[in-house]
């Protein structure tokens, strides 16, 4: 049998990291097995669903690499399908039109909580008091309509709903392949309501139809789907299909364990985007999050593709920890190719100060290599490669100050003259040059190498001298020089 798995997004605001890592795993399934990934837009709550949000989604999982196999599927365009289901289910008995009103429900409501007041007052025998909870407890029961059984219409042409008719006797069994075997007693499941009384479908009765219809063999979805999945299989059972297998993920906590929000960080999987992570980091790390294999820490898409199972994901839910978020994300900067990734840091660079001169952007494609290992996202990167078009000269840190001062200061013009004679700035003869400068003036390079990088620097975090000087070349260093040595401006020489 083919898996065909599906991500099943409302469309009501951004793809919460939640949803992402559900996507995550339903692509991961389908792709392990060579099945399909699908993806459906649950947009038939027109008051809260947007194009705008649709598009955000759609933008985060292409982001991510979730690509789907086949193009969305819109639940609103199959409204007739869930309204024919609904119809056939009346058609066969095991549905109902039901005559109820809201008024009628709310008036049962209020009985029953009226019954359960008078259960507690005070002079009652036991009897008595049983009586009136047992009656309570019935009206206050999931609803069973008193029009199940064929009660003819109150007026001719009185709006009704369709309702389910609920399982009776049988408890419903789910044979979860996260949470094990769950069962619930079908007194617990209301006649639940399949059209309203507009005639429009519920969402309970339209995410049944679309997962079948669209061939889902496993439907993966959050926790939170749980109690639904139990309202969800009577309307499979009503319509003599087979069920798919189903697998609930705890959801994400935050750091302290309770339910995530804002104040836990971004929930918004395209707001780390923003923040400079990147996309296999983000899905690396989101698929360690509730998921493992043995003890390994990193994953590619692809060597997931080959592991991932349902045994793998974990029962208790998983906490958000930025950390190891960050930890990860380095490992993929690391890893990553360095021109995609000069085009990834640029945007961050701009944020900051205007880079759109050649010559940083080549400064720059030539430092990245090395300065990858100095930044754990794209931001933090662009802070490490800042001193390449900052000298700082008008903010020097406090070290940097006390390291242009008298000698040193000397030192850096004496540094000067071998520099401005250099006509090979590779990273080696750099070396070289720091060398043979201290060996000429028996000086070690923790004397020289304070105040030329002070001037180089400015006292913004740099790597190795010889490959800060090669990078930065003869003119720029030259020039960060200059601005420290007294009268020394090239004109005056
Ligand atoms: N549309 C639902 C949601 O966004 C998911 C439905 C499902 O996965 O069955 O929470």
């Amino acid at each position: 049998m083919t898996v065909i798995t599906r991500f099943a997004p409302s469309p009501t605001g951004m793809l919460h990291i939640g949803g992402a890592r559900t996507a995550l795993f339903n692509a991961l399934l389908a792709r392990r097995h060579g099945g399909k990934f699908l993806l459906r837009i649950e947009d038939t709550d027109k008051a809260r669903s947007t194009p705008e949000a649709t598009a955000a989604i759609l933008d985060a999982m292409d982001w991510l690499g979730l690509h789907p196999d086949e193009p969305p599927v819109y639940q609103s365009a199959r409204i007739d399908r869930h309204i024919a289901c609904a119809n056939a289910m009346v058609e066969s008995g095991r549905a109902f039109r039901c005559y109820a009103t809201n008024a009628d429900l709310q008036a049962r409501r209020d009985a029953g909580e009226a019954k359960r007041a008078a259960a507690k007052q005070d002079g009652l025998s036991n009897e008595q008091r049983l009586a009136l909870q047992s009656e309570a407890e019935a009206l206050l029961a999931p609803y069973r309509s008193e029009w199940r059984d064929g009660a003819p219409p109150p007026a001719p042409g009185a709006p009704y709903t369709v309702r389910l008719r609920a399982p009776d006797n049988t408890p419903i069994l789910l044979e979860d392949k996260v949470q094990g075997k769950i069962t619930l007693q079908a007194h617990e499941i209301d006649d639940l309501i399949l059209l309203r009384t507009d005639g429009t479908p519920t969402y309970m009765l339209a995410v049944v139809v679309d997962d079948h219809d669209m061939g889902i063999t496993m439907v993966l979805r959050g926790d939170d789907h749980l109690r639904n999945t139990f309202r969800q299989i009577p309307i499979y059972q009503a319509m003599d299909w087979a069920l798919p297998e189903f697998a609930h993920i705890p959801l994400i906590h935050g750091s302290d364990g309770s339910k995530l929000s804002k104040r836990h960080g971004a929930l918004s999987t395209l707001a780390y985007r923003d923040m400079g992570y990147l996309p296999e980091g983000l899905a690396a790390y989101l698929l360690r999050l509730g998921w493992s294999h043995g003890d390994q820490e990193i994953f590619t898409l692809d060597e997931a593709a080959e592991l991932f199972g349902v045994d793998g994901i974990n029962k208790a839910p998983a906490r958000l920890d930025l950390d190891k978020l960050n930890d990860i994300n380095g490992h993929f900067i690391r890893a990553a190719d360095d021109d995609r990734l000069l085009g990834l840091v640029l945007p961050f660079i701009a944020q900051r100060t205007p880079i759109d001169d050649p010559i940083l952007v080549n400064r720059l494609r030539r430092a990245l290599p090395s300065l990858k290992d100095r930044g754990n996202t794209l931001p933090e990167l662009a802070t490490a490669a800042q001193f390449l078009w900052d000298a700082n000269a008008d903010n020097l840190t406090k070290n940097a100050r006390k390291a242009l001062k008298g000698e040193k200061l000397d030192l850096l013009g004496k540094l000067r003259a071998p520099l401005d004679a250099a006509d090979d700035w590779t990273i080696e003869a750099m070396q070289d040059l720091l060398d043979s400068f201290c060996a000429e003036h028996a000086l070690t390079i923790g004397q020289v190498g304070p105040p030329l990088r002070a001037a180089v620097s400015g006292g913004l975090p740099a790597p190795d001298l010889a490959p800060v000087l090669a990078w930065l070349g003869r003119d720029e260093v030259l020039s960060r020089i200059d601005i420290h040595l007294p009268g020394s401006s090239p004109a005056e020489r």
